[in-house]
């Protein structure tokens, strides 16, 4: 019931609500990144992937880089 129904659920099962490059990422829907790490790392578990080296092609590494700076404000 929980596992189905809860809004946070429902949205980590659904790809188009990934943010930053993990939403950019072709490869989402067969990856989206560790939900649990980026929710530890940034305080956001829709948010891209810290630890991931790829960069999607149309996601700019300035782009990536600033999104490092939420970890200091959240982390
Ligand atoms: S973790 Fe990396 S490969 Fe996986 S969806 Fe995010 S950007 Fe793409």
């Amino acid at each position: 019931m929980i596992y189905r129904e809860a809004p946070l659920f429902n949205a980590l099962r659904n790809s188009s609500m990934l943010k930053g490059k993990c939403g950019a990422c072709e490869f989402r829907e067969i990856c989206g990144g560790s939900r649990a790490r980026t929710y530890a790392m940034t305080g956001d578990p829709l948010g891209q992937e810290m630890c991931c080296t790829y960069q999607p092609a149309g996601y700019s590494r300035e782009t990536s880089e600033s999104d490092w700076a939420m970890i200091g404000e959240n982390g």
